[in-house]
């Protein structure tokens, strides 16, 4: 048995083998000790009395799901090694063979599975021949996948990081021991190295992508021209093929992701507003997504994260799904009903897969069932309701698929048992054979008592009875004072003392078919079954279609209800570069803190106003507003309504941020460095089109270092292309003089209002630089004991004298020349100069006083000889 089972383990080294023995799965060697320290089950032994133990844990193989489920949780690869012939007939030991392998980016059970998020398996190629890589991505337990190439290896990662794929394939060799992926091994996404070429040859994918697509030319999927992506897709391929043994018939039809038609939101953007999960890593109140899905359906809560994480980028899908989710918002009766009628709908997408993976369970096809009953009264519902044509191009095309569901539903009983094998899962008057099987099945005795009650009449034989035993199985008795009454075609089996047993051709044949009635059946039962999931899974092209429907009418309608509900407006959107919002408010805070106590806040961006520096004490809201704003242009180019009275909003093409101190040390990086990171990125790709949000930069380091950046970074997002639209928030007060100086830029501040030594904060943002910070006054409403409170106001009464003309000097240094709107930027001032002492800067004014073309030469030497006495 040992060397069996070693056999099979050396081809799947890295996964758990679960070996079947019995009722029970086994694992030994090491992998019963992962086991017994992951699942907290027992750690036996093979051998308890040799020196040599096996280590060895097994877990009851009705149960095994559970474990299993926890096991892929954790991340591991479970092998199951099943027994493949029956042991009955087995000579000498039972044949075992891997019948599947389960991962975690693999698994289809609704129990592994988180219904509206999305599990992905990845992969990951860069080739340094020709300094292009790819990315690609499926979702295989709907069967969607996409993909695209980049020249920048820094952006596939920065995907991986936004989709966090819970495997991600990459080329084996020494790029798997960069230190950057290696990063990701803390995050929940398990690193899959395969040899590069069985796995990422270009060749194979190829073949496997043509063969498992159903295409004769790579032009159909558009690839011709993306031999990476090719690669990526083919290392999926063959990782399915690996795990699954079986082909993956159930993948979408491939295209790739075209991210020139999505709003692109970074995956530090993502994090950084808290999208999905909130910025200590959880989920639940506090993130995006917990404030605004309203879905009902898996498909349209996933539809809505995918929407997250990529809203669109042009106007027409915008304006589209802006009509639908005023349709619902508008109607708030029919958007409960179509509520209502989504709550029987199941998870069309997973159990389609399962049906055409041929892994679904009786109560799959029970699901299906349900789900599909309802579809008619939703077509009825929203044909009445005058829908807008998006919708209504939608219900010309709707597909009730009546077929199935009859099929299914004068098939299938009520409610089935969890097994294929056990019968109850077919109605008896679907087929007349199994009428018959399953009215043997049901009423012998009453067959076998009809027959003697015959026999009885026939023969005028009152007492005869009916018995049975082991060996003769069913009998009729006569007593032996009747047995001469017996008819000659009866056939004598027994004589006893007072009694004479015997059997008949019909008694017999009757016998022979109750016998196996039941066995009959329920083969005739499986095999209906089985027939019955065929015309399931050949219907999946219309079964997605109708998933991708419904879970459009549930995204819509999501969207309506978080409108209603917390009195959102319908943006406009338009073309132009201006944003204007009218009493917005933070649909997150405004959801945890309750609306009656969010301040609104009106922002405005035009070509005179392209850069809003904030300026404000901690703790006024000055993050809250650079998020909202965010979170705004977010939702409106999700095609959902905003929460503001008013909104315009031209088209952006990418938001960046940088907020906060996202510490990244387990990264080994340091604060200041994540931050210059990520700013740097933003200065890179940064366009026209884009919303720039900038949250203190240069906190992490010196003062002047911090300042000189922070200055430095307003001053190229300003002149860049006319200047991009940027929220700056900081609390350098000296870039507040920017103002005036270069166009477009302008301060603001969030009000507070000192009240008898108390600060108030109004959360207000109104035009003008703060005039001073009141850090002491928030360090005291957070409870710093008022001995150091009163302190800190002395020193910065001292430090206040002295640094003030520090400060103007700066100011004095660093700033270019005055500009007016419309005229041409003068070159940049190169890095600060050194301290400056005051005598210089005397100097510098004097110069900048002279007017050298009216001097004449006797007026120079005198003056140079003037400065040169005084300083
Ligand atoms: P800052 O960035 O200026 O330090 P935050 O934006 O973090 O301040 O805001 C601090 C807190 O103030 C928030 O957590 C929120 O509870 C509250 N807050 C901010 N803006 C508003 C507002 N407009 N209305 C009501 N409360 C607000």
């Amino acid at each position: 048995m040992f060397e069996q089972y070693l056999s099979i383990k050396e081809q799947y080294p890295d996964a758990l083998l679960f070996y079947r023995m019995g009722d029970f799965y086994e694992l030994f060697f090491e992998d019963a000790e992962t086991a017994a320290r992951e699942l907290s089950i027992t750690l036996t032994s093979r051998n308890p009395n040799d020196a040599s133990r096996i280590p060895m844990a097994g877990v009851p193989h009705h149960s095994a799901k559970d474990y299993l489920a926890r096991l892929l949780e954790k991340g591991y690869k479970v092998a199951i090694c099943d027994q493949v012939e029956d042991p009955r007939q087995a000579k000498g030991l039972v044949k075992r063979a891997v019948t599947r392998v389960l991962t975690p980016a693999t698994v289809l059970e609704d129990e592994s599975l988180d219904a509206k998020e999305e599990t992905f398996l990845a992969a990951l190629f860069w080739n340094d021949r020709t300094d292009t890589g790819a990315l690609a991505w499926a979702e295989f337990s709907t069967g969607e996948w996409t993909g695209f190439e980049s020249k920048k290896e820094q952006e596939l990662w920065q995907w991986v990081h936004k989709l966090r794929p819970r495997e991600l394939l990459i080329a084996d060799g020494p790029a798997a021991l960069h230190k950057e992926m290696r990063a990701f091994l803390d995050e929940g996404i398990s690193l899959v190295p395969m040899p590069a070429k069985a796995y990422f040859d270009h060749a194979a994918a190829v073949a496997r992508l043509l063969k498992a697509q159903r295409v004769t030319d790579l032009a159909v999927l558009d690839l011709t021209d993306k031999p990476e992506l090719a690669r990526c897709l083919g290392a999926i391929l063959a990782y399915l093929e690996h795990t699954q043994l079986q082909e993956a018939t159930h993948l979408a039809p491939f295209a790739p992701l075209d991210r020139s038609r999505h709003l692109l939101v970074d995956e530090i953007t993502e994090r950084n507003l808290e999208l999905f999960v909130r910025l200590d890593g959880k989920k639940g109140p506090g993130s995006l997504w917990h404030a605004i899905d309203r879905t009902i359906t898996p498909m349209g809560g996933r539809l809505l994260r995918q929407r997250m994480r990529q809203p669109w980028r042009e106007m027409t899908p915008i304006l589209d799904t802006q009509a639908m989710v005023a349709f619902f918002h508008d109607q708030d009766g029919l958007r409960q009903e179509t509520a209502q009628a989504l709550k029987a709908v199941g998870d069309l997408e997973r159990l389609s897969t399962r049906v055409c993976l041929g892994r679904s369970m009786p109560r799959d096809l029970t699901g299906l069932r349900q789900s599909l009953a309802g579809l008619p009264h939703l077509r009825g519902l929203l044909t009445a309701a005058a829908p807008p044509p998006a919708l209504a191009k939608l219900l010309d095309r709707w597909d009730d698929l009546g077929d199935c569901f009859d099929l299914l539903h004068r098939a299938l009983t009520d409610s089935p048992p969890p097994t294929i094998t056990d019968g109850g899962l077919i109605r008896p008057d679907f087929q007349p054979e199994l009428t018959e099987l399953a009215d043997l099945a049901d009423h012998g005795e009453e067959k076998l008592k009809a027959l003697l009650a015959a026999e009885q009449a026939a023969h005028a034989l009152p007492r005869l009875k009916l018995g049975y035993n082991r060996v003769f199985g069913h009998y009729f008795e006569l007593p032996a004072a009747a047995s001469k009454q017996a008819p000659a075609h009866w056939e004598r089996r027994q004589t006893l003392a007072n009694c004479e047993r015997y059997v008949t051709a019909e008694l017999k044949s009757l016998e022979q078919k109750l016998l196996s009635a039941t066995e009959q059946r329920n083969a005739l039962e499986h095999k209906i079954f089985l027939e019955i999931r065929d015309r399931m899974a050949q219907a999946r092209p219309r079964l997605l279609f109708m998933a991708d429907a419904l879970a459009g009418i549930d995204y819509w309608q999501g969207l309506a209800e978080t409108a209603r509900r917390w009195d959102w407006t319908r943006p406009t959107l338009h073309d132009g570069l201006a944003l204007r919002i009218i009493a917005g408010r933070h649909p997150v805070v405004e959801a945890v803190q309750g609306a009656s106590s969010f301040i609104p806040n009106d922002l405005d961006l035009d070509d005179d106003r392209r850069i809003l520096l904030i300026t404000g004490p901690n703790m006024a809201g000055k993050s809250t507003v650079l998020r909202q704003t965010a979170l705004i242009v977010l939702l409106a180019q999700m095609g959902g309504y905003v929460p503001a009275r008013e909104a315009r909003i031209g088209l952006v093409d990418r938001v960046f941020s940088r907020v906060g101190a996202s510490d990244n040390l387990a990264q080994g990086r340091s604060t200041f460095m994540v931050e210059m990171t990520e700013t740097a990125r933003i200065l890179r790709q940064a366009t026209r089109r884009s919303l720039v949000i900038l949250d203190e930069i240069g906190r992490g380091t010196a003062t002047f270092d911090g300042l000189a950046l922070a200055w430095a970074v307003v001053e190229d997002l300003a002149r860049r292309q006319g200047g991009l639209r940027t929220l700056f928030a900081t609390h350098y007060h000296e870039l507040t003089s920017l103002e005036g100086r270069i166009p477009g830029v302008r301060n603001c501040n969030i009000a507070v209002k000192e009240y008898g030594g108390e600060i108030i904060f109004l959360r207000r943002l109104v035009p003008g630089p703060a005039d001073k910070s009141y850090g002491v006054e928030v360090a005291r409403l957070a409870g710093v004991p008022p001995r150091v409170v009163h302190r800190a106001r002395e020193l910065l009464q001292i430090l206040e004298k002295q640094g003030g003309e520090g400060r103007a000097r700066f100011v004095e240094q660093m700033a270019c020349p005055a500009m007016l709107p419309g005229m041409e930027p003068p070159p940049l001032p190169g890095p600060a100069a050194p301290a400056v002492s005051p005598q210089a800067l005397e100097l510098r004014k004097a110069l900048q006083a002279l007017d050298v073309e009216h001097l004449t030469p006797v007026q120079a030497l005198t003056l140079l000889h003037d400065w040169k006495q005084r300083w």
